[in-house]
């Protein structure tokens, strides 16, 4: 999206806002779709969690993406946003065996990340099929080092606890039908991914009735100039071949999935926010805007980068500026950035705010959550509204009675 049509945007919904171009999305899915043309069958679950508004999964779902929930309610908003229960995979962590059977209920794919649960749930429920999630103790150190590390991590089943889990198979009797890894951190150096993958293929080798393998996510996009990047046709490329390769030898045809949130919807996004004040200390200058980590929060829980732009003066001089939020917390969006010359009133935009943004954000300082906009073919929509006063107070009880209004006369002395 261009700044003319982010500025109209802003100016026929207000801001603070988020704003989505559907283009970005789907350019972003081709894209990766195409980066894997080598393998038979290909799935990817769009991670629901980086951006779970209902309208953003029918989006998904139109375009043949499956869905990657964490929750039962991510689950719930899956279902209603059309998406077939089997086209729907459900990762928790740490959560109760009552929530994953309820999910199980639901028709959607089971993933479980832990022996303690799978025991119980393969001894209760042996026909369903399930999904382990396996923890390959892979990550980068350095250039091109790969070790075996991060042991410590509470995600996934360790592959040195393999013997047991099959174990736990054997004796229930259940039906393990795909398996699982997700490391979290970004893939920037495709070997030390690759050398992942080998320890899943080696360990799927293990179970006889495996429709698929799943890689999870970590696909890097860049937030400021100079970012390295994912290189996802050269990933497509060599996984692609190992994987054709693997089910050669499997003696099947499996499913290669992927689980990308960031990759599909970062770049789509936009933050709008107004600039209340200018203010000017002896060392700085602060542009606050109507907005804080209330609202976006990455900046400040992880240190993130967000490119910011003036989007009321794209042509102005460019100045120093730290703009801050109006939260009662230190919320610096940026220190010391270059942006064109602000005003008071003026709109700046933050990028990358597809992913991570919105879900994220909560009514610290009592503050109203943002309106989101799908912009679609030329066209601002609606798909949230901006919150108001009635939302703060809801489901609030007010015990008033309880404290009553006469004033006891307390004795001074
Ligand atoms: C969060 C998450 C993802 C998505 O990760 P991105 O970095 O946003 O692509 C994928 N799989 C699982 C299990 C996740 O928890």
């Amino acid at each position: 999206m261009n700044p003319t049509d982010l500025l109209k945007v802003a100016h026929e919904f207000d801001a603070p806002l988020y704003v989505y171009d559907s283009a970005k999305i789907v350019s972003q899915y081709n894209r990766l779709t195409n980066a894997f043309k080598n393998v038979g069958n290909l799935r990817l679950n769009y991670a629901a969690k980086a951006l779970s508004n209902i309208s953003i999964l029918r989006l998904m779902n139109g375009l043949g993406s499956g869905l990657d929930t964490v929750s039962i309610q991510e689950v719930k908003l899956g279902l209603m946003a059309g998406f077939k229960p089997e086209c729907i995979i459900y990762t928790p962590n740490g959560v109760s065996l009552e929530e994953i059977e309820e999910a199980a209920a639901l028709g959607v794919q089971i993933n479980i990340d832990n022996l303690s649960i799978l025991e119980q749930f393969g001894s209760k429920h042996p026909d369903i099929p399930v999904c382990i999630r396996i923890n390959p103790h892979v990550m980068a150190g350095g250039n091109s080092n790969i070790s075996v590390g991060h042991i410590d991590s509470k995600f996934g089943i360790s592959i040195h606890q393999i013997p047991h889990l099959l174990r736990i198979v054997e004796l229930t009797n259940m039906n393990i039908n795909g398996i699982h890894m997700h490391t979290g951190s970004d893939i920037l150096d495709i070997d030390v991914f690759l050398y992942a993958s080998e320890i899943l293929f080696e360990t799927a080798k293990n179970f006889k009735n495996l429709e698929f393998i799943d890689f999870g996510s970590g696909f890097k996009v860049p937030y400021r100039e100079g970012d390295i990047q994912t290189n996802v046709e050269e990933l497509g490329k060599k996984l692609a071949q190992r994987f054709n390769e693997f089910c050669e030898e499997y003696g099947k045809e499996l499913t290669l999935a992927f689980e990308p949130g960031k990759f599909l919807v970062s770049e789509a996004g936009y933050f709008l926010a107004k600039v209340n004040v200018v203010k000017q200390t002896t060392s700085t200058v602060f542009a606050s805007v109507d907005s804080g980590f209330n609202h976006l929060i990455r900046p400040m829980l992880y240190g993130a980068s967000h490119e910011i732009v003036n989007i009321s003066n794209t042509s102005g001089r460019e100045r120093y500026y730290s703009v801050v939020g109006y939260i009662c917390e230190t919320d610096t969006f940026g220190n010391n950035r270059r942006i064109n010359e602000i005003s008071e009133g003026d709109i700046l935009c933050f990028k990358n705010a597809g992913a991570y943004c919105f879900t994220m954000a909560s009514n610290y300082n009592s503050r109203y959550r943002p309106a989101e906009v799908l912009w679609h073919e030329g066209k601002a929509h609606l798909i949230r509204e901006r919150e108001n006063f009635d939302d703060i107070l809801h489901r609030q009880i007010d015990v008033k009675g309880l404290f009553g209004s006469k004033k006891e006369k307390v004795p001074t002395k």
